[in-house]
């Protein structure tokens, strides 16, 4: 588990306008974070920056007390979770879940990996589905197979980008209980992008606005919301 902190971040795509534009956060070890915003205020690229699938034009990134800005994303230690969960059509649930770990040849060895697959599906009640493929979930098991993916890497932080965008909304309030005890089970410091004002309410400590790149405000939910 880290902190991560944000500093002065900045994100330029060509000659344009900075996606992200000199962001500064502190992300406790531990806390829950959620980043709102219109769609294009930069959301993605602040948590691709983080992850690692996009290069930091200037600034610092800080996990732990490490800078992390020139490691590769295997060595950054985060999981992500992703919008289409891009999950292997071809693999069962177990083998969907052990990927990541075998991934990472000879460090696990099978009766390990057995053992983490187990303890992640039970966390996330998908032990009676193992054997199946993704093509005979349901839309709100298939995210569990991802979340599975993720927290099986024991990550020192998860990221998540709109995980339950493609649910209908019966499954996002499950699922959103589920992250939540999932979350405070694990400890795990979480950065989370919804466009869900319920989500964001109920799953972040603190939540980020970002607009045009440039971060508003943060502060809790109850401070954010309940103004009167
Ligand atoms: P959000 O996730 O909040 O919708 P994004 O981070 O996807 O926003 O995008 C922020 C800005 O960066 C937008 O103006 C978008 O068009 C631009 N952008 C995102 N990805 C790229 C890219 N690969 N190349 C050029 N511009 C990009
Ligand atoms: P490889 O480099 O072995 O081909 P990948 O290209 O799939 O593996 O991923 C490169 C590295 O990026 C992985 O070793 C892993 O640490 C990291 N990575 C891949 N997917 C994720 C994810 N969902 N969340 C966090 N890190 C990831």
């Amino acid at each position: 588990m880290s902190s991560i902190e944000l500093k002065n971040l900045v994100k330029k795509y060509g000659d344009g306008f900075p996606a992200v534009n000199d962001v500064s956060l502190d992300i406790a070890d531990g806390e829950f974070m959620i980043l709102v915003g219109p769609s294009g205020c930069g959301k993605s690229t602040l948590l691709r920056m983080i992850v690692g699938l996009e290069d930091i034009t200037s600034g610092d990134l800080l996990i732990g007390d490490k800078r992390v800005n020139d490691l590769a994303p295997r060595d950054r230690h985060l999981a992500m979770v992703f919008q289409n969960y891009a999950l292997y059509p071809h693999l069962t649930v177990f083998d969907n879940i052990a990927f990541p770990l075998r991934l990472s040849k000879g460090k696990h060895t099978e009766e390990e990996i057995k053992a983490k697959v187990h303890d992640a599906a039970g966390m996330l009640e998908l032990e009676e589905h193992l054997d199946r493929k993704p093509a005979n979930l349901s839309g709100g098991q298939r995210q569990r197979v991802a979340m599975g993916r993720a927290i099986v890497r024991d990550a020192d932080a998860f990221l998540f980008d709109e995980p339950l965008s493609n649910l209908d909304a019966k499954l996002r309030g499950q699922m959103r209980t589920e992250i939540a005890r999932m979350q405070r089970r694990l400890g795990v410091t979480t950065v989370y992008v919804t466009h869900d004002q319920t989500e964001a309410m109920t799953l972040g400590d603190r939540v980020a606005v970002l607009k045009k790149g440039i971060l508003q405000q943060c502060a809790s939910p109850r401070e954010l919301y309940d103004q009167p």
